[in-house]
């Protein structure tokens, strides 16, 4: 499929349906996951937490942190991953495997 150059931008390799399922990905990247159903809570990386401060929904990947000083949040594995490892986008859609590379 060819797009004309004045349509390319940054974005064009992101393929959002080849993101990791949150349970997977959450299961690998978060200690002590535990929850029911389609939500579940961990403990925060992105601040020193002794409690399961971090809430996951399991269906889309969204996450918030309930402690106000920290208050780390996003709306699905994609930005997490660029928060937990301070990414760019198309490197955290590449390290994730939800980018495109052209042959
Ligand atoms: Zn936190």
């Amino acid at each position: 499929m060819q797009f004309p150059a004045r349509t390319q931008s940054r974005w064009q390799g992101f393929d959002r349906s080849r993101l990791p399922d949150p349970i997977t990905y959450y299961a690998t990247e978060l200690a002590a996951l535990c929850g029911h159903g389609r939500r579940a809570t961990a403990r925060c990386p992105f601040h020193d937490d002794r409690h399961p401060s971090l809430s996951v929904n399991l269906d889309t990947g969204a996450f918030r942190c309930w402690v106000p000083a920290c208050g780390a949040h996003g709306r699905d594995v994609l930005a997490f991953h660029m928060a937990r490892y301070g990414l760019p986008f198309a490197a955290a859609a590449k390290a994730l495997g939800a980018w495109r590379t052209k042959t």
